[in-house]
């Protein structure tokens, strides 16, 4: 345990991944390595608050005490450019080498860029990290008409943001609905009237031919018919991409992502993957998923800890996500992906509903837009591996409860899961 271990990426998933091999016990050196120059910080606000208050600071994941104090050598500003798997060692971009004894790579993803004319101009602008977002910040204050590519939860987050800046937002999606990889047709539905209803436009099944210019900084989108969208800032938020390369290039199993075991394990055993860059077979669906999520980058990181320090947990956890866009706040528990059938409790006018999703008997997973406690019952459910009937379901929250309970009496070995 000379060596210790080494983290490269200091965002969501890093910095938790160190965190719990102190609080696992593990006393061997911690090394944590970040490109950004910055405290590890939250991402989640960016999109939310951070871009519209000039006064806003970044909220830090910890305290700069929590890593002089647990004994986390945090190394801001550092990149790690190789991998020698074989000599289990990093080389330092600039020069310079870390030996480890286990290895954690927790490098995130990256914005999806965009192959289109004009789309080098300044003002063409993406948003992944807190230096992105003060770009954005400082940029809006100049931009009265911002024209936001993407239709998923990154742009209708600063759409409806920008928006109660006072910003003219239009947002243009490709495909002919919001919300394509993450939500329901009904709920992406209401987002957008939602959304539309506070002026932002929405120009759905539309595409970007090119970007204009003047003077090298963008004044305006073309859309494929022509219609030219005047802009001084274009935000393309059109996916994200896994930072796979290191990985890669040191030989490791990819699919979508660096190819990890149920115990976050990749191809090479010492060294694991954790977070948006890990791919895995997921226990819920059987199916392979890479997950862009805090819960899936703070989950498996606490399951890296646990594997290094030498207990076979096999990763279980339910996933869920969240997303603000104005005044919706979405939750979703489960993956709904496949399902056949769904029961609808609560109001949409009302703007309070949940999707409980089924594939036949089973309950996949539930979306919810302002009724928080269906989506903390949801993680309940699931976590118990409990499925509800829709009949329990349709008949609302109290019987789903009382539903929970009784399974839980009858499977204690489950509910203690
Ligand atoms: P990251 O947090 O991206 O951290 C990876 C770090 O590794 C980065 O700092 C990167 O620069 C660094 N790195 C990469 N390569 C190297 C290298 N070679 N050497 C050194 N360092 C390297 N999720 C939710 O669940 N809810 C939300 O509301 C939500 N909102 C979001 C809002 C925004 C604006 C963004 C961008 C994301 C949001 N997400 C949200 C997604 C969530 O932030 C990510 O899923 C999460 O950050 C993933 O954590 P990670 O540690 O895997 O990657
Ligand atoms: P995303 O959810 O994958 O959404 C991208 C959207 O852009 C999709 O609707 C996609 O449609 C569309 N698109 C793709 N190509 C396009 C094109 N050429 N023109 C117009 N639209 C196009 O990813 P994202 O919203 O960009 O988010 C990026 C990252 O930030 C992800 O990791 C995400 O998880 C994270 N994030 C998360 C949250 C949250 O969880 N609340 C908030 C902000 C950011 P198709 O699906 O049809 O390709």
């Amino acid at each position: 345990m000379k060596n210790g271990v080494v983290i490269v990426g200091a965002g969501h998933a890093g910095v938790q991944a160190a965190a719990s091999l102190r609080e696992d016990g593990y006393d061997g050196p911690v090394i944590l390595v970040g490109d950004e120059d910055e405290l590890p910080y939250h991402k989640p606000p960016l999109s939310k608050t951070f871009i519209k208050d000039t006064e806003a600071k970044p909220q830090p994941l910890r305290g700069e005490a929590f890593y002089t104090g647990s004994a986390i050598d945090y190394r801001p500003g550092v990149k790690i450019d190789r991998i020698d798997a074989g000599r289990s060692s990093l080389d330092i971009a600039g020069g310079g080498a870390l030996a480890f004894d286990h290895l954690i790579l927790a490098t995130g993803s990256r914005p999806r860029t965009l192959p289109l004319p004009g789309a080098d101009l300044s003002g063409v602008l993406s948003l992944r990290s807190l230096a992105d977002a003060r770009l954005i910040r400082d940029l809006s204050a100049q931009s009265d008409e911002v024209v936001i590519l993407g239709g998923g939860f990154i742009g209708l987050e600063i759409a409806a943001t920008l928006r109660a800046a006072g910003r003219t937002v239009t947002v243009v999606e490709a495909v002919d609905r919001l919300l394509g990889r993450a939500v329901a047709p009904v709920v992406a539905s209401h987002v957008r009237q939602r959304l539309e209803a506070t002026g932002v436009r929405i120009l759905a099944g539309t595409s970007i031919a090119k970007l204009d210019g003047e003077n090298g900084h963008v004044v305006a989108a073309i859309t494929s018919s022509g219609e030219r969208l005047p802009a001084r800032m274009v935000i393309v938020g059109i996916g994200a991409v896994p930072n796979v390369e290191l990985a890669q290039a040191a030989g490791l199993g990819i699919a979508n992502g660096i190819r990890v075991d149920h115990q976050m394990r990749t191809s090479v055993p010492e060294i694991l993957a954790i977070g948006d860059a890990a791919s895995y077979r997921h226990w819920f669906t059987g199916g392979e998923v890479r997950l862009e999520s805090v819960q899936n980058a703070t989950d498996q990181a606490r399951l890296a800890a646990r594997t290094i320090s030498g207990h076979a947990d096999a990763y279980s956890a339910v996933p869920w996500f969240w997303s603000d866009i104005g005044d919706m706040k979405l939750q979703m528990v489960g993956l709904t992906a496949g399902g056949d059938s769904h029961v609808v409790l609560g109001d949409l006018p009302d703007n309070k509903f949940s999707i409980y999703h089924y594939a036949g008997d089973r309950l996949l997973g539930i979306e919810s837009v302002n009724r928080p406690g269906d989506h903390m019952l949801g993680r309940k459910m699931l976590g118990a591996g409990f499925s509800p009937t829709s009949e329990t379901v349709a008949a609302g929250p109290e019987g789903l409860k009382a539903a929970l309970a009784a399974f839980q009496n009858m499977e204690p070995a489950k509910a203690s899961a």
